[in-house]
Formats: structure tokens, C-alpha cells, sequence
């Protein structure tokens, strides 16, 4: 009985680890410094900015609930500052969610095409309560937040936020620093798209704040759009060929870019939405 006991207690332990909860990383978040009375907020990949004023604090993104409170506890004990207003750069759950955590104090401003879709698939986050269509500014404490609506491009409701003070404009998701679209271009419009990176071009920064890794310049923005561009004008001229899709993707190498983030992954998918897009906009006879 001892024997199989011991056995049972080592079989036990060796299935211990296997049990065990798997590991799950704890999240990395800082705050940064950026310029005057901006920070950068981070969440693992997920970023966005608050500017701190001395009337209150105009945030932007709050990414996920726990994010968010973290960030709130944060702005409290560093600034003493109550957040007066939320900003949502564009309605993709994976930047916006855990708004709630804001409301008590903060005023939920949104794309109007950003809050018909937060309403209608359930976001997990407030609903803004204030959108525009155009443009819209907030000023706070002395200091100005410029939002616009440059046209559809990675949704139909992402927008700039520009802060002229420290010469920055923060963008999410539609003007990548150096690296290749996301995926196949999933709920894009992406000859809007082109039009909107002109938009931003014509803008008045110099320091480009991404949703997603490094800090940028004006110049990514052109740099992306001749992306953009140089991609579709080599996918179009070979689905005129006649290729499939799948030829596509073995013929276009983009290779100007390669040394792009995501440049391994993504092209094949990007060379798929592009086809997708093409093909949807042209008419061979
Ligand atoms: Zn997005």
C-alpha cells in the first residue's frame, strides 16, 4: 500500500506542472514623456497619449479595462488630475475597450461613424457621448487638442488628434511607422485610404504617434501612402495578366521594403486584401 501511495505522490507530482495555470506574462506598461504636456501611454503593443493641463487631463485610447484603471491610478498619483476628457481615436475594440473606467470624471468624445459601430457590435467600452463628422477641437486648461476626420481608410471612423503646442499627431492604426499594413486589410477602404494618408501629409507636426510601436515623423505618412500605391499598381498590373491570387503572392516581393516590421508576415496577406480590393474595382471587359 506504501508503494503504490509513493507512486501515486510522484505520479501526482510529475503531472504538478502540467496542471499548473499556465503562465501568463504580466503586462508591460509605462508611461513616457513625449513633449510639454503630452505622455505616452503603454499597454504591451497597444499605445495611445494623455496631454495633462492644469484645468484636468485630455486622454485618448483607454485599450482594455485593466489598462485603463492602471493608467487611471497612474494620471491620479503622478498628476493629481481628474480626466475630463476620453478621446477614441477610432472604434476597434482592442484600442477602445475599458472606456467606463474614465466616465465618472470624463466627457467620451468619438467619430459619429466610430459610435454607430461601438452601439451596434457591442463594444466593450462607454459610448462616446459627443462625436463630430468633420472636425473638432477641445481646449482645456489653456491648451488645444485639434481632432479631425481625414476619410475612411483602416475603418470608417478613424480620426487624427493633433496637439500644435508640442507639434504631434496622434494616429491609430492607419499610418503604420515602417511597417506593412495589418493583415488583409480587414475592414478597410483602401483607395480612401491613400486619399486620407494625403490628408494627414498636408497637416501641420512633426513627430507622428502611432497606435503601435516607434514614434514616427511626417514624412511616414508619404511613405506608407507610396506603399500603398506601389502595392496596388503591382497587384493590379498583374491581375490584368490574368494571375491568381495565390500566383500573386508568389510574384510580389515588394522588396524595397523588407526591412519593414511585419514585412514576413504580412505580405502574403497584404498582397491578398490588395488582390481582393482590385479585383473588386475593376472590370476586365
Ligand atoms: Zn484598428
Amino acid at each position: 500500500m506504501k508503494a503504490r501511495t509513493l507512486l501515486a505522490t510522484a505520479l501526482w507530482l510529475t503531472l504538478l506542472p502540467a496542471l499548473a495555470p499556465a503562465q501568463t506574462p504580466a503586462p508591460i506598461r509605462e508611461i513616457t514623456k513625449l513633449a510639454g504636456e503630452v505622455y505616452r501611454f503603454r499597454n504591451n503593443n497597444h499605445y495611445s497619449v494623455f496631454a495633462v493641463t492644469p484645468a484636468g487631463v485630455i486622454a485618448t485610447d483607454p485599450i482594455n479595462t485593466e489598462a485603463a484603471q492602471w493608467l487611471k491610478d497612474e494620471i491620479r498619483k503622478r498628476f493629481n488630475q481628474p480626466v475630463k476628457y476620453l478621446i477614441y481615436s477610432h472604434d476597434h475594440a482592442d484600442h477602445i475597450s475599458g472606456g467606463q473606467v474614465f466616465a465618472d470624471t470624463a466627457i467620451v468624445v468619438a467619430h459619429e461613424n466610430a459610435k454607430r459601430t461601438i452601439v451596434a457590435e457591442r463594444r466593450p467600452t462607454a459610448v462616446p457621448q459627443v462625436t463630430f463628422s468633420a472636425e473638432m477641437s477641445i481646449e482645456l486648461g489653456g491648451s488645444l487638442v485639434e481632432l479631425a476626420y481625414v476619410g475612411r481608410n483602416h475603418s470608417d471612423n478613424s480620426i487624427v488628434m493633433r496637439f500644435p503646442k508640442e507639434r504631434l499627431l496622434f494616429a491609430v492604426d492607419f499610418v503604420p511607422v515602417e511597417s506593412l499594413a495589418f493583415r488583409d486589410f480587414p475592414d478597410a477602404y483602401v483607395q480612401d485610404w491613400i486619399e486620407s494618408l494625403r490628408a494627414v501629409e498636408a497637416m501641420d507636426f512633426d513627430v507622428l504617434v502611432p497606435g503601435h510601436g516607434p514614434l514616427g515623423r511626417k514624412e511616414h505618412a508619404r511613405m506608407f501612402r507610396e506603399y500603398l500605391e506601389e502595392l496596388r499598381a503591382e497587384v493590379l498590373r498583374y491581375a490584368r495578366e490574368g494571375k491568381s491570387v495565390d500566383e500573386v503572392k508568389q510574384l510580389v516581393k515588394m522588396a524595397k521594403y523588407e526591412t519593414w516590421t511585419n514585412y514576413k508576415e504580412w505580405l502574403a496577406p497584404n498582397v491578398e486584401g490588395m488582390y481582393r480590393h482590385v479585383q473588386m474595382h475593376r472590370r476586365p471587359n
